[in-house]
């Protein structure tokens, strides 16, 4: 708790950017994240404007045991962006971007979203892998892991990223790269936001567009067990530049789409490849002339249109609860179960996403402490609604619907996808939790950044 409103005067004394206290305006909306679900009441939220603010907040928290949230894009659907009690770094003032042609670097400021990196980076023909939703902040995606279209291509964005200037719970300003902590470089690669507030991330780049090629393929719903089965044969081998990802939904009134299909629920495969479209066309034709889709709107897109597509999807402000589970493989009977699964979903709003992994995400990083490199997919059912009257019904569907699919998963799960805040941790950072528990033992000993997927503090 705040002690009193002398400790309020030299917080504010010490700060570029603003204090908002309870009940003052800005407040409602600086705690509010994408899952309306969340309603979370810090003491008191400080919007950042640099990286001497975030230490000048860290200092203070330090010398008053304040417990510390962090936000980036508030993306995260547990809602670890924000805690009830305790200090709320807001970091939505600092979303710049500086790239570095030349070296192929992009220095990002640690409340960027992928729309701010993405559009900087193309700028000059160059990105990094990000996710698929351009709203999504870069510091929880990243400090999680982050894939999307370009990951079996140049791997995770964790993978990529080279160096962060971080400010510890102690309130000291570190550059953390590989020849001065390598350690905490590792944990920064997967281990989320446990061990201080990344005020600039620092990526590696790759030529990649302007044009991609890209978009959707659709099936009806009854014909999505085939397709599913054939999906799961393929998309393994397709090679690094293409990336395919399914999505069991409910059609969206698309102008490609015949008009008695708007509303049924449906079957997409969103299809993506960063090569010439030559190569494109041939490597994506065995899933695109599967069986007897209903609709196919894939062709060259711009890198940057390709990475807000699915914004109006997955806009802020539904009640959202998901599931998240890796697999090895997608084979018998699963697709058939994700159909009945997809049949029954409660809301237009509702999906179950296919995430296709593999390629460089496969690959040995030594590295990284992100943990789950052998699944092939991540699948995310996710029930979707907008009234809170519809809570139980679309809770029940999450839960019940899954437990046949979750009996054939692999142990683990995304940390990025998991919408419990607690209780999950072992499944999030799998073999790496104890060598990250001796992590926060040394950056973090008093568990001050606990509003997380939390690893505590162990002595190793
Ligand atoms: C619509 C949607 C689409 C998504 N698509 C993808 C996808 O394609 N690929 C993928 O990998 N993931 C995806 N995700 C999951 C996403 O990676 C997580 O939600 C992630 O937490 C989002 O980061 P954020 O900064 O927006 O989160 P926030 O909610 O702001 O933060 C989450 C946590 O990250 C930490 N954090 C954030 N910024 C910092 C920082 N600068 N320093 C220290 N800690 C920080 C904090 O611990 C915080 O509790 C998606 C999520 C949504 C809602």
């Amino acid at each position: 708790m705040m002690q009193d409103s002398a400790d309020f005067t030299q917080l504010t004394a010490a700060l570029r950017g603003d204090v908002i206290p309870p009940n003052q305006p800005g407040y409602d909306a600086a705690r509010s994240v994408w899952n309306a679900m969340i309603d979370r009441r810090p003491d008191l939220i400080v919007r950042c404007r640099g990286a001497a603010d975030v230490q000048a907040v860290m200092r203070f928290a330090a010398q008053r045991g304040m417990p510390v949230a962090v936000k980036g894009g508030g993306h995260n659907i547990a809602g670890t962006a924000v805690a009830d009690g305790g200090l709320l770094i807001d970091l939505s003032l600092m979303r710049g971007v500086h790239i570095e042609p030349k070296q192929r670097l992009a220095m990002v400021e640690g409340g960027a979203l992928l729309s701010d990196l993405d559009r900087e980076s193309q700028a000059y023909g160059l990105a990094t892998p990000a996710g698929v939703v351009s709203s999504t902040g870069v510091g929880g995606l990243a400090l999680g892991g982050g894939f999307g279209w370009l990951s079996r291509k140049h791997g995770l964005t964790a993978d990529n990223l080279i160096a962060a200037d971080l400010v510890t719970p102690a309130g000291e300003q570190v550059t953390v790269d590989a020849e001065s902590d390598p350690e905490l470089l590792w944990g920064l690669r997967g281990g989320g936001g446990n061990f201080g507030v990344v005020t600039r991330f620092t990526f590696r780049l790759h030529q990649v567009g302007p044009q991609v090629m890209f978009g959707p393929t659709i099936w009806r719903l009854e014909d999505a067990p085939a397709v599913l089965r054939h999906y799961g044969e393929i998309a393994p081998h397709l090679p690094r530049e293409a990336c395919v990802w399914a999505d069991l939904a409910t059609a969206p009134p698309l102008p490609f789409l015949d008009e008695r299909h708007h509303g049924e629920k449906v079957l997409i495969l969103m299809q993506f490849h960063a090569g010439e479209a030559a190569e494109a066309e041939t490597a994506l034709a065995p899933l695109r002339n599967f069986g007897a889709p209903i609709g196919d709107a894939v062709g060259p897109t711009d890198y940057v249109e390709a990475q807000s597509r699915l914004d109006d999807v997955y806009e802020k402000g539904a009640r959202n609860y998901w599931r998240a589970f890796n697999l090895h493989a997608l084979s018998d009977p699963l697709p058939s179960r994700l159909a009945t699964a997809a049949a029954a979903m409660p809301t237009p709003q509702s999906d179950i996403l296919i995430c296709l992994l593999g390629g460089a995400v496969a690959e040995a990083n030594p590295a990284a402490a992100y943990p789950h490199r052998d699944a092939m997919f991540s699948i995310t059912p996710g029930a979707r609604w907008m009234s809170a009257d519809d809570d139980q019904m679309c809770l029940d569907w999450i839960k019940t619907a899954f437990e046949p699919i979750a009996s054939m998963a692999k142990p683990g799960a995304y940390v990025n996808f998991i919408a419990e805040s607690a209780g999950r941790e072992r499944d999030a950072y799998g073999a790496s939790y104890a060598r990250l528990a001796a992590l926060k033992a040394r950056l973090d000993p008093h568990n001050r950044l606990r509003s997380n997927q939390n690893i505590r503090p162990t002595a190793s």
